[in-house]
């Protein structure tokens, strides 16, 4: 498994650990980064490759629901 290129433009959502603040970044940006910090606790969060496949596989899977929507 991998991070997948199909969600690159795409906006992937996940929680902050420390203020459970929704962030929304791209998946390009998601792929690239390893940390970054909270604009809103200003922690610095660590996005390990792990949490990293694990947003994307959530992503996935939500892109994936149904075939009744185009
Ligand atoms: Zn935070």
């Amino acid at each position: 498994m991998t991070l997948s290129k199909d969600l690159s433009d795409k906006d992937l959502t996940f929680q902050c650990p420390s203020c459970s603040l929704t962030i929304v970044k791209k998946g390009s940006w998601v792929r690239t980064v390893s940390r970054f910090r909270c604009e809103k606790c200003l922690e610095e969060v660590r996005l390990p490759y792990g949490e990293k496949l694990a947003i994307f596989h959530r992503h996935k899977h939500l892109g994936r629901g149904g075939t009744s929507r185009r």
